[in-house]
């Protein structure tokens, strides 16, 4: 007889341990266990013995009914263990599969049952939502006089973009009050949206997120009173450039985007009007760039990098291309999501040349899921394609995305819309009007923490704060070190394990 593992040797001692209960099975019982038995000796297959052996361990555990007294003898069950393990390409056994593995699985399991019981109700995705989008579309195209070729192009986006509290009232259906609530503030703060992005406005539903990212609140007055300079001022050592570290820079190529955030960092030079940038100032910056060696990566954004005509970005990704120490290039834009339609087969081409030269990447920032819908999954779908990859840069904002299933199906989603989660930004305590935004970094900080181990790794991003540079803010899970022994805790459940360090005697040997 081949050796069992102690799970199962354990296991068939407790199924066979003697008992003083004088419990006996019913006749409905002892069929189920002949059918079970049956099952798994005819068959040839693992989930068979599995199934016999968690009935009979159940019998007993909840009953104090042994396999004895279903007339299945020990023997039987001794050959099926080694039956499961000899089929099995891994060789685990029966009780191991039973007793230890199965109740990891559904610990594991028992962590998503809030989040995929909720997740419909209190964040669904644009996909979800489609149907009610198609409604709203429907009735924008109808309220601004478009047609499907406007719809469907940037062009058409941009001439009919929603800038007037009297606009967005009609498109929405606010009321009086409302309309002219939002006339006050859009006094002082820009307000722009796309057709497109105000279709994915819920009808009647208080605190929509899209709503609350597109459409500047009172609150945004109540809050204004010292604004902390911009960053950019004393980070740009050329025009156009931003720079704080000796690999990467910005070109701030325009100051224009397809709709204007109301958490936007950028808010000061975005401004108050659209420019189009002299030739010559792209041109300084490609300067800067091409005489200092230790920039590897240069990071085309905005405002909105995709604001630029193709022919632009074209050139300027082949300028930057013909420089030898320039090895890869990004894009930022939102453009995917507030006018997907902007990705056409002209743009994807002219990424698609570069990329070929030198890695592009598209940096963009979607903040809930509601913000993914067929039209900009398959805006990603394709730029994900053209490109080395698509990054997500999410802001983590009170109201819009800032509890575990919000945040969980925000990564979800975007992952499932050939996105990767690259950074979620504390808001920026740099602009006091978004002071009703910001979600303490410690709250934040349980929300991304609360991934772990829950889901893909490749989905999860990194927490950040931006002062003068990107700062991570991850809870380390060291928490203790002694005798070359670290005690390191498991986020997804507090669990700690030890976790013996290299010799450093050892490493040092040769040092
Ligand atoms: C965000 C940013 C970068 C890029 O930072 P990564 O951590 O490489 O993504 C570079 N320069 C400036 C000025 C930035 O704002
Ligand atoms: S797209 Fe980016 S730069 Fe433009 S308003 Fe939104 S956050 Fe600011």
């Amino acid at each position: 007889m081949e050796i069992l593992d102690n799970f199962t040797q354990e296991l068939l001692d407790e199924l066979y341990h003697p008992s003083n209960s004088l419990a006996q099975p019913t006749s409905q019982q002892r069929v189920q266990a002949a059918e079970l038995l049956a099952s798994a000796q005819y068959n040839n297959l693992t989930a068979p013995i599995v199934e016999l052996f968690s009935f009979l361990y159940s019998m007993r555990k909840k009953m104090q009914i042994s396999p004895g007294s279903m007339g299945i003898p020990f023997v039987e069950l001794q050959k099926l263990a080694v039956k499961h393990q000899d089929i099995d390409e891994h060789r685990v056994s029966v009780g191991g599969r039973l007793t230890q593995a199965l109740p990891i699985a559904q610990n594991a399991n028992d962590r998503v049952v809030q989040y995929l019981e909720n997740h419909p109700e209190e964040a669904p995705s644009g996909i979800e939502l489609w149907p009610e989008f198609e409604e709203n579309i429907a009735h924008i195209k109808q309220v601004l006089k478009m047609d499907d070729e406007e719809w469907n192009s940037l062009h058409g986006q941009l001439r009919h973009r929603i800038d007037s509290a009297e606009q967005l009232g009609k498109v929405l259906g606010l009321s009086r009050e409302q309309t002219a609530s939002i006339n006050e503030v859009t006094k002082k703060y820009r307000m722009r949206l796309t057709p497109y992005f105000a279709s994915l406005i819920r009808k009647d539903t208080l605190n929509d997120p899209i709503y609350l990212q597109a459409v500047p609140a009172p609150a945004m007055i109540e809050n204004s009173g010292e604004e902390i300079p911009p960053v950019a001022a004393d980070h740009s050592p050329a025009r156009l450039v931003d720079q704080f570290y000796p690999r990467v820079v910005t070109i701030k190529a325009t100051n224009m985007c397809g709709m204007y955030c109301t958490h936007c960092l950028r808010i000061s030079h975005i401004g108050k009007k659209d420019h189009s940038y002299a030739k010559d100032a792209y041109k300084e910056a490609l300067a800067y760039i091409r005489s200092h060696h230790q920039i590897r990566d240069v990071l085309i954004t905005g405002g909105d990098a995709l604001m630029l005509p193709d022919s632009l970005l074209e050139w300027l990704l082949a300028e930057l291309d013909a420089i030898d120490h320039v090895k890869t290039k990004r894009l930022g834009t939102r453009i995917p999501v507030t006018a997907p339609m902007r990705v056409t087969k002209q743009l994807l081409e002219v990424i698609s040349r570069s990329n070929d030269k030198k890695p592009v990447r598209v940096v963009t920032q979607i903040n809930t899921p509601q913000e993914i819908t067929p039209v900009s999954k398959n805006s990603f779908r394709q730029l994900s394609k053209a490109s080395f990859t698509v990054l997500n840069q999410a802001v983590l904002l009170k109201d819009i995305n800032d509890s575990q299933v919000k945040l969980w199906k925000l990564c979800e989603t975007v992952h499932e819309a050939y996105v990767r989660p690259y950074y979620l930004f504390n808001c920026s305590f740099r602009n006091p009007q978004f002071k009703h935004f910001r979600v303490p970094l410690e709250i934040g900080r349980d929300l991304v923490e609360s991934m772990y181990g829950n889901i893909c790794g490749d989905a999860i991003p990194r927490y950040i704060a931006t002062a003068g540079g990107k700062i991570p803010l991850h809870r380390s899970n060291v928490i203790g070190h002694e005798n070359g022994e670290y005690l390191l805790q498991k986020p997804w459940n507090g669990e700690q394990v030890t976790y013996p360090d290299a010799d450093s005697e050892l490493y040092n040997l040769n040092n």
